[in-house]
């Protein structure tokens, strides 16, 4: 086993968990009432080894939607399917140092990277018009929603409707970061813009739970082989790609401190989801909704910063 004593393992991350369940600061999103409502007391962390060892603590089969954490996914596809130079003709690779919504390009007039939501709407526009053109929108969404399902060794995965109508109706900014993209070409031709934009609500309105969002992490944790199904979903490279793009960018505006403090590849999203991979060992997915000013979940990054206190995960830890 990878981790040789689980149990052990297991207990120090439940004293974490414990330990961080008596942070209460932050704020459920609320651009949307879905979000608001939430409770804020939902708390989850599941654990996947990429030897399929599994450990979950708290409420870890409450769904959530994926938001921003579908972007690594999705990146992940186009890379995989695509190739690195085809998809980087089109997004960069630095972090933008701005907020995750910010109307802003780099210097080449491209979205900074794919963890921004401008970035991302580019990648969800790149597997639209070249990975299966042939594919109409609803196709296109069963062929993502089983795409992701692979990464997750075929767990929970759904669609929250009403989630993914309040995406539409609230999203005043992406609109405003596709019209300025179409005005800077930045899409790939053959690009609808209105199909693209539906198409990034409902990736982001995608719906899954700590247990199966554990897998997706160990799934990048083990180079693209999914540890629960044993089938190689995606490409070493594309991995290494994904994974190199969440350590630098995947934190929103807090980004540079994490992978100071922590070290490792993560990305979140607004519902308080946290992915985590810890390259070669196992992926964990972290659930408490409310937030920081920056968009993290708070028991989210306080809990990362317990566990490589905790355990020499960091990347520099064992110099
Ligand atoms: N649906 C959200 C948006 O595009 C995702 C935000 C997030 O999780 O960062 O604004």
């Amino acid at each position: 086993f990878i981790i040789p004593e689980f149990q052990q393992f297991c207990k120090h991350i439940e004293d974490i968990y414990e330990k961080c369940k008596k942070v209460t600061s932050g704020k459920q999103a609320s651009y949307i009432p879905q979000l608001a409502r939430v409770s804020p007391n939902y708390w989850g962390v599941s654990i996947c080894t990429i030897d399929g060892q599994r450990h979950s603590i708290g409420d870890t089969t409450v769904p959530f939607t994926l938001q921003s954490c579908s972007k690594p996914l999705t990146y992940a596809i186009a890379l995989n399917e695509l190739g690195e130079e085809t998809v980087h003709q089109y997004v960069g690779q630095e972090p933008s140092g701005r907020m995750f919504n910010e109307l802003v390009l780099d210097y080449n007039n491209k979205p900074h990277n794919p963890m921004v939501n401008a970035g991302a709407i580019i990648v969800i526009s790149l597997l639209k018009t070249m990975v299966r053109p042939e594919l109409t929108l609803a196709e296109k969404f069963d062929y993502t929603l089983q795409y992701f399902k692979r990464l997750g060794g075929g767990e929970y995965l759904g669609f929250n409707n009403a989630v993914f109508l309040s995406e539409r109706e609230a999203a005043d900014r992406n609109y405003a970061l596709g019209f300025y993209m179409r005005e800077h070409k930045c899409f790939p031709e053959g690009t609808n813009l209105k199909e693209c934009m539906d198409y990034y609500f409902q990736v982001c309105s995608m719906e899954t739970n700590c247990e199966a969002t554990s897998v997706m992490a160990a799934t990048l944790a083990n180079g693209g082989i999914c540890p629960v199904s044993g089938e190689k979903v995606l490409k070493s490279d594309s991995v290494r790609d994904v994974l190199s793009l969440m350590h630098s960018c995947g934190m929103y505006d807090y980004s540079g401190q994490f992978a100071f403090k922590v070290g490792l590849p993560a990305k979140s999203g607004v519902s308080g989801c946290v992915i985590l991979v810890v390259p070669n060992v196992l992926g964990m997915c972290i659930w408490s909704p409310p937030l920081d000013s920056l968009g993290n979940s708070v028991r989210g990054v306080t809990f990362c910063q317990e566990l490589v206190e905790a355990f020499n995960f960091h990347k520099y830890d064992n110099l």
